[in-house]
């Protein structure tokens, strides 16, 4: 590990894993290129709208945005955390949770079974 990223410093009884498929991406550049890009096949991006309703009817959905509305074929809302709040009556029940990660070492609890 020292010889091959010099960059960090491992303690002498850190175990590595080294995986070659792994990687990782820069959200913000990454949100950025994929934006961009369904701006060239065609997707106009209306930034700082908070929309306000949506409506589904026979002939689509209207969107109200407040100042403004849309009147689409379909709608894909991808509201993250936001979606229970937006749309309260959905069929479906939704509850935001925060997921905590932790690694441990193998095999140290008092609990550990191997
Ligand atoms: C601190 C932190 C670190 C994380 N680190 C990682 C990581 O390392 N790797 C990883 O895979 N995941 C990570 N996640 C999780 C990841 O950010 C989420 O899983 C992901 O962003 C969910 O994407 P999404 O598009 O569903 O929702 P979001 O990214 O939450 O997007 C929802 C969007 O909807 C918009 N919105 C909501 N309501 C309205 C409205 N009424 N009108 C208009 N717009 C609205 C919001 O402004 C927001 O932009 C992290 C999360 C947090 C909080």
């Amino acid at each position: 590990m020292r010889r091959r990223y010099p960059q960090h410093h491992p303690r002498p009884d850190d175990v590595a894993v080294r995986e070659d498929d792994a990687g990782f991406l820069l959200p913000e550049r990454a949100i950025r290129a994929a934006v961009e890009h369904a701006g060239a096949l065609g997707a106009r991006v209306e930034w700082e709208t908070p929309i306000v309703r949506m409506e589904a009817d026979g002939a689509g959905v209207l969107i109200d945005a407040g100042d403004r509305s849309y009147r689409v074929g379909h709608a894909v809302v991808a509201a993250g955390p936001w979606l229970p709040a937006f749309m309260p009556t959905l069929p479906v029940p939704l509850r935001v949770e925060r997921q905590f990660l932790s690694y441990q070492r193998y095999g140290c609890g008092p609990k550990s079974a191997r």
